[in-house]
């Protein structure tokens, strides 16, 4: 904390045009080395190479969008009441920023929030998930080596509450950046609250994807696989609450579940708790009267492998209906119409993404009006925002910030606004 905030105050001087381009920099390594980072990501959380790759070319194309901004970050002029005044803003760093961040999509996860800081002039300490370190570590090397001076970028390494914790305590942190589950975010923000740090939290989600009974199913079929089951379900944005229209629920659950079951290998997911958790969310499912229509078990007994996982019968108010499971799993609700779609996807604790599938523009966008959701998505998954997409939700998903798109600078800048009274003679 100390080296960042000593590197911070020389590198604000730099001009955002210097800053972006360091970051540039640091993108085309990255990209340059896409195999080097992605076989450490596939090593350290166990995921397919190729999704690993995906992941850091993710990760490239955020540098690439927050570089740009260092010739596109405009700010406002507006009027004033008093005569001669000019009114403009300045974007100024927050200071020190602690970011500490889920094991997911290391990569992307360390360059959602690492590069806009770095971008917007703050010294930062990345705690990365003690799921997940060798690839936060690799990329605070290879910052180094694009030319990021020493004490901006600092990475610490260790568990939650001994190595998040004592980040969020301190008052040399101005700014405190947290990914990761709502019951941690609730610790993380009463800490920060009692010294009224700026606190930006990006938790969980419990995402539904509505099927219409206009939809083309075999394409909502594909999308429900992608949206819950890539990444081992491991995803905030994952679709974990599978809503069908009464006329086509049986049809459709006929296809999803035969599709859930021909799936094959999605990856294990974090640890060997993890699965044990999932595997304990799904039998007491069971226990509690669903039925489970495909998955449900372990597979293989070497690494934390769950099967892709397809349920009905979940009562609303039942743990996996409201839980994150942050696990392959995804459960079946039937409604009538529209009107009780919207009242399912309402019912959670989380806000985070929202999908419908269907033929109507009408419905599509009366969806989008009745859900409370920080990202609503249209005949496709929960999941897939890209860099130049601000990402958040609403209720217990997070604070209500957006990271990514141009909103990210809201986060890891501080708008001043600049009062200049262009003669005092004449004010
Ligand atoms: P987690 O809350 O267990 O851990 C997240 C980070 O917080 C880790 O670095 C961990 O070491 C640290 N931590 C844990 N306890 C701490 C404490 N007491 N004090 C300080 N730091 C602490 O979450 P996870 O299991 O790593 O990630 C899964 C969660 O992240 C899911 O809920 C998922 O939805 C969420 N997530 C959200 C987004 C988003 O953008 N909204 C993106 C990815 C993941």
């Amino acid at each position: 904390m100390a080296a960042a905030r000593e590197a911070q105050a020389e590198w604000a001087e730099r001009t955002p045009v210097e800053r972006g381009n360091v970051v540039r920099a640091i993108a085309e390594l990255l990209r340059e080395r896409r195999e080097v980072a992605s076989e450490l990501v596939s090593e350290e959380t166990g995921k397919p190479l190729a999704l690993a790759l995906g992941e850091t070319d993710a990760a490239v194309e955020m540098g690439f969008f927050v570089a740009g901004e260092g010739r596109r970050s405009y700010g406002r002029t507006t009027t004033a009441s008093m005569p001669h005044r000019t009114v403009l803003t300045l974007r100024r760093p927050v200071g020190v920023a602690a970011l500490l961040i889920s094991f997911n999509t290391p990569l992307p996860n360390v360059a959602w929030k690492a590069f806009p800081s770095i971008f917007c002039g703050n010294g930062s300490v990345l705690k990365p998930s003690e799921h997940a370190p060798a690839s936060a570590w690799w990329l605070g090397r290879l910052c180094l080596e694009a030319g990021l001076p020493p004490g901006v970028l600092n990475v610490l390494q260790g568990l939650g509450p001994e190595a998040g914790m004592p980040l969020v305590d301190d008052p040399l942190v101005d700014l405190v950046s947290f990914t990761g589950s709502a019951t941690t975010g609730r610790v993380i923000a009463e800490a920060a609250g009692r010294r009224l740090a700026k606190t930006v939290l990006e938790l969980g989600g419990k995402n539904a994807l509505v099927v219409c009974d206009d939809a083309d199913l075999d394409r909502a079929v594909e999308w429900v696989l992608a949206a819950a089951f890539s990444n081992a379900g491991q995803r905030c944005a994952a679709a974990s609450r599978i809503v069908v229209m009464d006329a086509v629920y049986d049809d459709f659950r006929g296809r999803l579940a035969h599709a859930t079951g021909a799936l094959g290998d999605v990856g294990p997911v974090i640890s060997e708790a993890a699965m044990d958790r999932i595997l304990a969310a799904i039998e007491a499912a069971r226990a509690g009267g669903a039925t489970v229509l495909a998955g449900g078990t372990r597979v293989g007994d070497r690494g934390w492998y769950v099967a892709p996982t397809l349920v009905e019968g979940v009562a609303p108010d039942a743990p996996l209906s409201c839980d994150e499971l942050f696990g392959p799993v995804a459960a079946l609700y039937r409604v009538t119409g529209l009107d009780d779609a919207v009242a399912v996807v309402n019912d959670s604790p989380y806000g985070l993404t929202a999908a419908i599938h269907t033929a109507s523009i009408h419905r599509a966008m009366r969806f989008a009006e009745c859900v409370a959701a920080g990202v609503v998505v249209v005949n496709a998954g929960t999941h897939g925002s890209e860099p130049h997409m601000g990402f958040g939700g609403v209720k217990q998903s997070g604070t209500g910030w957006k990271e990514a798109g141009l909103e990210s600078l809201d986060v890891y800048s501080e708008t001043q606004y600049v009062n200049l009274v262009v003669d005092p003679a004449l004010a």
